[in-house]
C-alpha cells in the first residue's frame, strides 16, 4: 500500500513580517519549517506503517528548491522517499494551481492508495489544497481526521471530529484524508532516520516533468487575486476584574451602562 503525504514548507509564523506596500509575507530570511499539520498527517500514515506490512510512505511537496530541507525531515522521522515539485513555472499559484500541480505529482507517482495531507498550512491557512486535490483526482475525502480505525485494500474507517463530537466515516481507496493536531506530538527524527535522510536522493520535478497545461501554472494560473492583506489594527489591553461573582456582575453590568450597551 502506498500513501502519498502532502507536505508543505512554511515559514516560522511567530517571526513572519508583512510588506505594507506589496501586502504580501517577506519570507527572505525567515526560517522555513515543516507545516505542523503535515509532521501529524505524517505521525499518522507511519502510525499505520507501524502496524502494517508493505505499507510505503512518500512525502510530496511543491515548493522552492530549500523545501529539500524539510522532505529530508520527512526521511528522518521515517518517510520512505521523497518527491519536491520545484519550477520557477509554480511561483505564486493559489490554492487552485497548487492543488491542480500537486495532483499531477500524485499521478506521476502512479497514484496512491491514500494521500494524508494537513488540516491547513499554518500561512495561507485556507485548509483548501486537501479537498482540491480530492476533487482533481476524483476521489472521496475526509477532513478533520483524527484517528484511523481500519484500513483495508479497499476501504478505509476513520475518526473526523465535528463540533460536538465525532462522526466514523467509511470511505471507498484511494481517498484523500485531512488530519488534524493530533493529542500526541509527532515523533522526533531518528538517528537512523537522520543518517538516511542525509545520503536519501529526494527526486525534483520541473514542468516538462509533468503531465500539465502550462496555463494552469503559478500565478497566471491562479483565479484567486488578492486585492489587499493587512494587519488588524491592534486592539487595547483589557481588563481583569476580581472578585466574588455577585460583584463581579455588578461591575460589569455598570460598565455596559457606561458603555451605553444596555
Ligand atoms: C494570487 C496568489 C498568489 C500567491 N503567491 C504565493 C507565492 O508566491 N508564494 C507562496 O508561497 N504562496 C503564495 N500564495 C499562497 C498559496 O496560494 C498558498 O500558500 C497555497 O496555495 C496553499 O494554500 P494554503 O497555504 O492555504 O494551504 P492549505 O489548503 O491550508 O493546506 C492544506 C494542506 O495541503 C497540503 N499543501 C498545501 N500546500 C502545499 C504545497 N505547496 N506542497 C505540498 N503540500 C501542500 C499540506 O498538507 C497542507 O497541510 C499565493 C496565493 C494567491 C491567492
Amino acid at each position: 500500500m502506498k500513501i502519498i503525504v502532502c507536505v508543505k514548507e512554511v515559514p516560522d509564523t511567530t517571526e513572519v513580517k508583512m510588506d505594507p506596500e506589496q501586502g504580501t509575507l517577506i519570507r527572505e530570511g525567515v526560517p522555513s519549517i515543516v507545516n505542523p499539520f503535515d509532521a501529524f498527517a505524517l505521525e499518522l500514515a507511519l502510525q499505520i506503517k507501524d502496524e502494517h506490512d508493505d505499507i510505503e510512505i512518500v512525502t510530496l511537496s511543491m515548493g522552492p528548491p530549500h523545501a529539500e530541507k524539510s522532505l529530508r525531515e520527512t526521511i528522518g522521522m521515517g518517510a520512505d522517499r521523497a518527491v519536491l515539485i520545484t519550477d520557477r513555472a509554480f511561483a505564486g499559484s493559489d490554492t487552485w494551481a497548487t492543488s491542480y500541480t500537486l495532483s499531477a505529482g500524485i499521478k506521476k507517482l502512479g497514484g496512491a492508495d491514500l494521500v494524508f495531507v494537513g488540516q491547513q498550512a499554518i500561512d495561507g491557512d485556507t485548509g483548501q489544497v486537501g479537498p482540491g486535490i480530492a476533487q482533481f483526482l476524483g476521489w472521496p475525502q475526509a477532513i478533520f481526521v483524527r484517528a484511523v480505525r481500519n484500513i483495508g485494500d479497499n476501504e478505509i474507517e476513520v475518526e473526523r471530529i465535528t463540533e460536538s463530537g465525532y462522526d466514523v466515516v467509511k470511505l471507498g481507496n484511494p481517498a484523500v484524508i485531512s488530519v488534524i493536531k493530533l493529542p500526541k506530538d509527532p515523533r522526533l527524527p531518528s538517528l537512523r532516520g537522520m543518517m538516511k535522510a542525509k545520503k536519501a536522493e529526494i527526486a525534483k520535478w520541473g514542468v516538462a516533468d509533468l503531465d500539465v497545461e502550462e496555463r494552469n501554472l503559478g500565478l497566471s494560473g491562479s483565479p484567486t487575486r488578492v486585492m489587499k492583506i493587512f494587519s488588524p489594527p491592534k486592539r487595547k489591553d483589557g481588563e481583569i476584574f476580581e472578585g466574588e461573582p455577585a460583584e463581579l456582575a455588578a461591575k460589569c453590568a455598570d460598565l455596559l451602562r457606561e458603555q451605553g450597551i444596555v
